[in-house]
């Protein structure tokens, strides 16, 4: 069973969750003078329109034409019920996915890809750069700064540059020009080449040469696909058009539940939801953010200012962190692999409004293998972190005879990642 909206039901505002916090974000602080960044330095890498968006205070943040336009090619997005997943495991608890995987790159991170490109381009720049891990942010923005006509400049971690081909392809086919990293084009990378010319990289490196190379090139800019808070109010589309979904079921989430890297697509799906229980019109509802026991930010990271990335270039930032110099395992869930989150939910989960748990990567492949069988889509490696969660909780409620009702994001497909899979079919995960 499925909720499709039409293209006329396509959220027409983002949410920004800011002004619901306790107490307002610390400030980004310029990791030279440790004194707030001023926003001319913000000027140096990303739009003004990007800056405003970032510090605002505004709660709803209008999404331009040409954006819903680009949106429409695959929003709203289906929320489906796992019917056959509940069945098999004999839950009275109803089970929900919103599915991210139906965008063209296979998961959430076009919806915020497509207006970075978008409000870049009205301001005169001409080429983005980026890192990406897994791949799938590299491909979103790959395919967002087409519809714009910019050029596009992706920093891929070179474990993953190794183990998905494919994604480097689909970047390529999309138009953008993609180098391992650590690479020789910048001064950052050449750092790492040095100690190990076969460097595995990490996301913390190829931000730092993403960065680099934007403050070095004429008319060019940096875009992130997580961790700051513009991206996350682009995310909340998701969870808008779930609530409404939902709301044509009659029905509301008891628990919310999402994968975290930098914390965007669980926050996109969350935010909607958490701002009612913070105003206190639905107060039952449990929030529960799943990460890779390799990469534990919020269940063992420290809350306090870090790096955004390893080299030290960007702003120091007040964040769950394991540490800037932090190089998690390479493993399949690439997407997972930063050593800190999103300070606008890490800053709600200070609070208490949201929980964290950590799962190993055979429990995930092994959740992730299930749902396959059961609801026929292969998860990405990411995504089945929330899944395996969702199992737990879903197998709670048969313990305690409890009919609840579980929404998680499924942020994307997996269908680049079946080597992965390969491998714990062969049982190379434990
Ligand atoms: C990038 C990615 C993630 C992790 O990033 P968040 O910002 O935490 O959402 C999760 N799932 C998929 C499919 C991804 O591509």
């Amino acid at each position: 069973m499925k909720v499709i909206l039409s293209t006329e039901e396509l959220p027409r505002k983002w949410l920004n969750l800011a002004p619901y916090l306790p107490e307002p974000l610390e400030p980004p602080l310029d990791p030279q003078t440790k004194e707030p960044v001023s926003p001319e330095k913000l000027l140096a890498i990303f739009p003004e329109s990007i800056v405003e968006q970032e510090v605002t205070q505004e709660e709803w943040l209008e999404i331009p034409e040409d954006v819903l336009k680009v949106y429409s090619l695959y929003r709203p997005t289906p929320l489906i019920r796992a019917e056959n997943l509940e069945k098999y495991l004999e839950t009275p608890a109803k089970i929900f996915y919103k599915y991210e995987g139906v965008s063209p790159p296979g998961s959430h991170k076009p919806n915020t890809a497509i207006p970075q490109a978008y409000y870049n381009k009205i301001s005169g720049i001409k080429r983005l750069t980026t890192e990406t891990g897994a791949g799938q942010w590299g491909s979103s923005l790959a395919f967002a700064t087409q519809f714009f006509g910019l050029e596009c400049e992706v920093y891929m971690v070179r474990a993953s540059f190794k183990q998905k081909p494919y994604r480097r392809i689909l970047m390529e086919l999309w138009g953008a020009s993609v180098s391992p990293s650590p690479s020789d084009k910048t001064e950052s990378g050449k750092k790492f080449l040095a100690i190990d010319p076969e460097h595995p990289g990490s996301l913390g490196i190829a931000i730092s040469e993403a960065i680099e190379r934007a403050v070095t090139s004429k008319d060019t800019k940096y875009a992130l696909g997580s961790v700051l808070n513009h991206v996350l109010h682009h995310q909340t589309v998701i969870g808008l058009e779930a609530e409404l979904q939902m709301k044509k079921l009659g029905l509301y989430p008891d628990y919310v539940v999402g994968c975290v890297g930098g914390g965007s697509n669980f926050a996109g799906l969350a935010f909607p939801f958490l701002k009612h229980k913070i105003t206190g019109e639905k107060t039952h509802t449990e929030f529960l953010a799943v990460e890779p026991e390799s990469c534990p930010t919020l269940t063992k990271g420290e809350y306090r200012y870090d790096y955004g990335d390893t080299v030290g270039l960007t702003p120091l930032i007040k964040m769950y962190t394991l540490g800037a110099d932090f190089v998690p395992p390479p493993i399949h869930a690439g997407g997972l692999r930063y050593h800190g989150d999103a300070p606008l939910l890490c800053a709600f989960y200070h609070h208490g409004f949201i929980k964290a748990k950590a799962y190993s990567q055979g429990e995930v492949f092994s959740a992730g293998v299930l749902f396959a069988k059961t609801e026929g889509i292969v998860p990405a490696p990411e995504s089945t972190h929330a899944i395996k969660a969702v199992i737990d909780l879903a197998l709670e409620c048969k313990k305690n005879k409890e009919e609840k009702i579980i929404l998680f994001n499924l942020s994307g497909h997996g269908y680049f990642d079946l080597s992965a899979y390969d491998a714990y079919l062969k049982g190379e995960i434990k």
